[in-house]
């Protein structure tokens, strides 16, 4: 029997997509080991408020907080809410009424054979799963060894008190604290007293190790910090690479696809924004009973439009200028990106922003800034702010 979409890869990118052409009545199946989702989800709320998920959002959300904060050289505190998600419900609820066979694709380029209408998926069971389409919802690929960049973070579970003595208040969302560069503090306190701490780096290359980020976070905790193995968290988000090659049959989603932004390494959102748009292209092409690469043409066009690989080159920009300042100079750069108008900053932390909301965003920020700074960012990787001014 022959579906019209298999998709490799149950984490959020693949369920929400399976999702989305469930509620279209399209034949899904996706392929996927039966793990269970162990990273904390988070993202702003006005971003996921209109996802398909089948429920509402208060339903899937572990935590929720009405006021973020982030500390540069000073504190801001953002009134737009930010969600947790609850893994379990996110993952049930997503994958509700859609077939899951529980076996991985040990090799995602020969285990898979195109005929002109369908393509074969060999399973490492060895059994065969056939459809119009497939999608690669496998996540990021790993850091090659000796190269390539990533975002990593060190996480604890620490008690109320504990978090209020590093200035993790209980009822705010601490998105960034910049006050111990060149890592930040990430804290995210619960309902139930329980405080998830996170040690973070932006994207570095090579990326900084767990073992360096766990023992500033320690440092920082002191005596409480010591010996505690609560609710430990590593975090690795590979970041940097290359997009996926869309001339390719098997069509990518998710992080697999480039999602992860470029800055700040979230992709959760952005895959369940897109996942409506690109189950709407497969829905409408096999209306038109398109199947092979007209198919997977559709499809990638959905996956990325062009405005947004435009949007990606600007993001990737903003990381290189970010990276070009010294450590006392990130600060700043936050203090001035969350001085912007919200609007502004939002749109610019979204995948799906247009290259325009990014440009002013950047713009924006290039004006904030101190002289120092400004003529930092004047002289950044390929003089990125002279381009920006200069339009
Ligand atoms: C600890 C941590 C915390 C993060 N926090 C956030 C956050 O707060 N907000 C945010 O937006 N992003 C966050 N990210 C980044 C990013 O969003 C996640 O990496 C996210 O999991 C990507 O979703 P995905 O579905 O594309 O890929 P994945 O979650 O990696 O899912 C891939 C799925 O494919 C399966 N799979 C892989 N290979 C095969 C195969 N060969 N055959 C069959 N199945 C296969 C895997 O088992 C997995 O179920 C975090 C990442 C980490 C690691």
């Amino acid at each position: 029997m022959s579906h019209d979409v298999v998709i490799v890869g149950a984490g959020p990118a693949g369920a929400a997509l399976a999702h989305s052409l469930v509620r279209r009545n399209l034949d899904v199946v996706v392929v996927s080991p039966a793990s269970p989702w162990h990273a904390t989800y988070g993202s702003w709320r006005d971003d996921v408020a209109n996802a398909e998920f089948g429920s509402s959002l208060d339903d899937l959300v572990r935590g929720s907080w009405n006021i973020v904060r982030v500390v540069g050289k000073r504190e801001h505190l953002l009134s737009r809410p930010y969600v947790v998600f609850d893994n379990s419900k996110l993952r049930s609820t997503l994958l509700r009424g859609v077939a899951v066979i529980e076996d991985t694709v040990n090799d995602m380029v020969n285990d898979i054979s195109h005929g002109r209408d369908t393509s074969t998926v060999r399973m490492a069971s060895g059994t065969s799963v056939e459809a119009r389409l497939v999608v690669d919802a496998t996540g990021s690929r790993p850091v090659p060894q000796g190269g390539g960049g990533a975002q990593t973070a060190f996480g604890l579970t620490v008690d109320s008190d504990t978090a209020r003595r590093v200035g993790v208040q209980s009822g705010v969302f601490t998105l960034m604290d910049w006050s111990q560069p060149p890592t930040f503090l990430y804290g995210a306190p619960f309902a139930d007293g329980s405080v998830l701490l996170e040690e973070t780096s932006l994207y570095a290359h090579p990326p900084r190790s767990l073992e360096y980020l766990e023992e500033r976070l320690r440092a920082r905790l002191g005596r409480e910090g010591a010996t505690t193995t609560n609710g430990v968290e590593r975090v690795t988000i590979p970041m940097g690479g290359p997009l996926p090659d869309r001339t390719r049959r098997v069509v990518a989603f998710g992080a697999s696809a480039g999602y992860v932004h470029p800055v700040t390494g979230y992709s959760v959102a952005a895959s369940l924004r897109a996942a409506p748009r690109v189950a709407e292209a497969i829905r409408v092409s096999v209306a038109r009973q398109q199947s092979g690469n007209a198919l997977a043409n559709a499809t990638w066009d959905a996956v990325w439009p062009a405005a947004q690989l435009r949007t990606r080159a600007w993001h990737t920009m903003g990381l290189d200028v970010l990276q070009s300042l010294p450590d006392a100079a990130v600060a700043e750069f936050f203090d001035a990106f969350f001085s912007l108008p919200m609007h502004q900053w939002s749109a610019y932390l979204r995948v799906d922003a247009t290259p325009r909301q990014v440009r002013q965003a950047m713009l924006g920020v290039f004006r904030g800034v101190g002289a120092t700074t400004r003529f930092r960012l004047m002289s950044s990787p390929g003089g990125l702010l002279r381009a920006i001014v200069a339009r």
